[in-house]
């Protein structure tokens, strides 16, 4: 596709090389803190210690200071040991960590449960309790 339209001349060298750059410069950024232009590493969202998968899911990149000051704790708790509010956690990292949150509930059947009565909301600490559940 892409080669087609540089072939027909619809598509400039200089704008695909625009692309790939764009491309290049988001996964070159830490999901926590947006460093750029540092090594990279996956870094495991929920603890594999703690029950986390090694699924793409489960996995961001950051950079080593993040990874390593994060260590065994789930993003909500090294936001909260940080002072920082969990609204402070970037949409990606959230959006995984909520992805598999509602995914453990639903496998132990406690997404319906009283303890998280839909008419109050679902209120992050609480359910998120279930990560640390799963291993007790
Ligand atoms: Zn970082």
């Amino acid at each position: 596709m892409t080669y087609k339209k540089l072939a027909d001349g619809r598509l400039q060298p200089s704008s695909v090389l625009r692309e790939n750059k764009q491309l290049i410069e988001q996964a070159d950024r830490c999901a926590y803190c947006g460093a750029t232009g540092v090594k990279l590493q996956w870094e495991h969202i929920l603890p594999l210690s703690r029950g986390g998968s090694d699924t793409v899911d489960n996995l961001v990149l950051a950079c080593a200071p993040c990874n390593l000051a994060k260590g065994a704790l789930q993003p909500l708790e090294w936001y909260a040991q940080r002072g920082l509010d969990h609204k402070e956690i970037p949409r990606l990292v959230m959006g995984k960590l909520l992805k598999q949150v509602l995914e453990a509930h639903r496998q132990q059947g406690t997404l319906e449960a009283s303890e998280y009565p839909v008419g109050e909301g679902l209120h992050l600490w609480n359910v998120c309790q279930v990560i640390g559940s799963r291993q007790r």
